[in-house]
């Protein structure tokens, strides 16, 4: 199986004009960054495997790209949560109704006072039979998969006629951008990214733990913003985008990305905009019911 050679749209958003690499469409179960991130794993033999075993949060779009690997590969893949709302046990939606479809074993682990992750070393102890993932695939076995994805926008580059491209996508961990930045700098392409999760201290830790020491730039918001939580401008943001875009964005990242890029744009208008497309829409199914219930249908 060869996934890749995503196509590149041409859109506008308020007075920004960019282009969009569309990693959402990648492959119906297996698409945006945690595709690219866990390619190497899809494409490697591994012979020796019959169980994934990975955790995180409940509503992760690692958790549901790992069951669609998983599946793809014929193992059996366990996830371990600190908890699962009594809410969404009973009517699943999102990732974890879409993981559970693909087999997953979800397991919540915070009655034991365990962090998920402890719980799989001191209690679950994988053997030599079974794959462990890091949570949200931060991983050196990323970098692989990402190259490609750098390879990609850096032939699509050499035939526009351009001469400063700058490509932007919104980090959890870190590792995409991380890695695209490895593989774009060289070529004098610039990455640019901003802390969805901690601040840009946290990220830039996340960046150094994988071993690395030339970093993306980071841009931030001008006040702090907790992930996860509802935020009116974000979804004003969202729904702008998908009315001027005709495009369905992330609702978890993606919001934060576009008001960084209100305020850089000004200074960086001479610049050729790439914004990466990471998918996640499954997790919006979960995501835009909780804005609704909030702020309405529309946002304005
Ligand atoms: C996981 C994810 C991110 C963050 O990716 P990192 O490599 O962890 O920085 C951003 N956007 C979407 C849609 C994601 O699923």
């Amino acid at each position: 199986m060869k996934l890749a050679d995503t196509p590149i749209t041409q859109h506008q958003f308020n007075d920004i004009p960019f282009y969009l690499k569309r990693d959402d469409q990648l492959h119906s179960h297996f698409s945006g960054n945690k595709a690219r991130k866990f390619m190497a794993l899809l494409e490697q033999p591994l012979e020796h495997i019959d169980i994934l075993i990975s955790y995180g949060s409940v509503q992760s779009n690692a958790m549901y790209s790992l069951s669609a690997l998983a599946a793809i590969k014929g193992w059996a893949f366990e996830f371990y949560v600190d908890h699962i709302p009594q809410w969404l046990a009973e009517s699943p939606k999102g990732n974890y109704r879409a993981a559970l479809d693909m087999g997953a074993d979800i397991t919540a682990v915070s009655e034991l006072g365990l962090h998920p992750r402890e719980f799989i070393e001191q209690v679950r102890q994988p053997d030599q039979h079974c794959l462990v993932v890091p949570e949200g695939g931060r991983f050196q076995h990323a970098e692989a998969g990402i190259k490609q994805l750098a390879t990609e926008i850096l032939s699509w580059t050499r035939f526009e006629n351009a001469s400063q491209f700058t490509v932007a996508l919104p980090s959890g961990t870190g590792t995409t951008a991380l890695y695209l930045h490895k593989h774009l700098s060289p070529h004098g392409i610039e990455v640019i990214t901003c802390p969805c999760v901690g601040g840009k201290a946290y990220l830039e830790q996340q960046f150094s733990e994988l071993g690395e020491t030339h970093f993306p730039t980071i841009l931030e918001l001008a006040t702090k913003h907790h992930f996860g939580h509802l935020y009116r401008q974000d979804y004003l943001t969202w729904y702008e985008l998908q009315q001027q875009t005709n495009i369905e964005f992330d609702l978890l990242y993606d919001p934060m990305m576009w008001q960084c890029l209100q305020s850089w744009y000004p200074e960086n208008q001479h610049k050729t905009l790439i914004y990466l497309h990471q998918g996640g829409l499954l997790g919006n199914e979960s995501m835009l019911p909780r804005y609704e219930r909030k702020f309405g249908l529309s946002p304005e």
